[in-house]
């Protein structure tokens, strides 16, 4: 198996009753089958707390105004006070470790719907780096395209290149990272995939004098996600404030190293996800928006933050599966 993680994997601790939110609140929680055999099984005073705070037959927490039950006033969590940390389940025991599983490789990444996390990404002034590694483990995936699977990746560490490219401002990367994305999305839906290489090749080389693409700049696309489901009260109203803003937001040079840490974030995350749906127009329209909206959401806010809007934004659009494949099917028809 080969593994790769960010530098900034490894640097993550939970600051816990100083983080300004908590991961315990706001989506549902889902337990994985062991963690729920051991709730079920449980013995010693906590157990009949379990019982009944766990729904066994959906595999989650219940929640009490969104909050999961094992959370106390002080937001923290009884089941680890109670039961010490072995007791969490795998989705608790990770966040906000995330990874990304392909056959024979697993991407590791921190989540930017943590706050610290999204401090950790976002204070970075370094090129962000990997770690990578390989041990004996083998996997099997059914219907993985291996094929295709390479040429993303040959793709993703060319968009690396343009991202990291400080000589470029992100709008400019935004134009040529979409324009790239839609020449390789033609080569999948033609079924033409060993062409992929001759896209590859030419945004490896000088891209300053290529054409680039601005379809994810409209205005009005952000409206798109007022269309997904709401996980916090105040969302829509910080994007109907940046809606009307209508205009683009001017970033300083800290701020260019902020959205290249962004770009970064998205794209390692999610563009080689493609090889399960070939949905790269989607990806590449989601990382480029995402980021363009962070910062035109954090404008739109009475006091600016970027760190918060970048979490905010994660948790309301990023961290929800559900919002996620909505917003890429959306994004599929633009
Ligand atoms: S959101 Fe992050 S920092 Fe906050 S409690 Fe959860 S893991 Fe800790």
């Amino acid at each position: 198996m080969h593994y790769v993680k960010t530098t900034n994997y490894d640097k993550f601790k939970c600051i816990a009753d100083k983080c300004p939110e908590t991961c315990c609140a706001g989506w549902q929680i889902v337990i994985d089958d062991e963690s729920l055999k051991k709730y079920a099984n449980m013995r010693g005073p906590f157990s009949g707390r379990l019982l009944n705070e766990v729904n066994f037959s959906e595999g989650c927490f219940k929640q009490y105004g969104k909050r999961c039950a094992m959370l106390n006033d002080d937001n923290l969590c009884d089941l680890i006070t109670e039961c010490g940390e072995d007791a969490l389940c795998y989705t608790c025991a990770m966040y906000p470790r995330h990874v990304e599983e392909y056959e024979g490789v697993r991407e590791y990444s921190l989540s930017l719907s943590c706050p610290e996390a999204a401090r950790l990404i976002l204070e970075n002034k370094e090129k962000l780096e990997f770690i990578e590694w390989d041990d004996d483990e083998e996997d099997d995936f059914e219907d993985f395209d291996y094929l295709i699977y390479t040429k993303l990746e040959d793709a993703r560490d060319v968009i690396y290149k343009i991202i990291q490219d400080r000589s470029l401002s992100f709008y400019r990367k935004a134009d040529i990272l979409m324009a790239f994305g839609l020449k390789l999305q033609e080569k999948i839906d033609n079924d033409e995939i060993f062409d992929m290489d001759d896209v590859i090749d030419e945004f490896a080389g000088d891209v300053t004098t290529l054409p680039g693409d601005d379809l994810w700049k409209k205005n009005e696309h952000i409206t798109l996600l007022n269309k997904l489901e709401v996980l916090y009260g105040d969302w829509q109203g910080y994007i109907g404030k940046a809606y009307e803003m209508n205009e683009e937001p001017v970033l300083t040079e800290e701020e260019e190293i902020q959205a290249e840490q962004l770009l970064m974030f998205f794209f390692y995350v999610y563009f080689c996800g493609a090889v399960y749906d070939d949905m790269i127009k989607s990806k590449v329209l989601m990382s480029v928006m995402s980021v363009y909206w962070i910062f035109k959401i954090d404008r739109a806010m009475e006091k600016p933050d970027i760190i918060k809007t970048a979490y905010l934004y994660a948790r309301e659009v990023e961290h929800s599966d559900l919002n996620l494949d909505d917003l890429e099917d959306m994004l599929k028809d633009l």
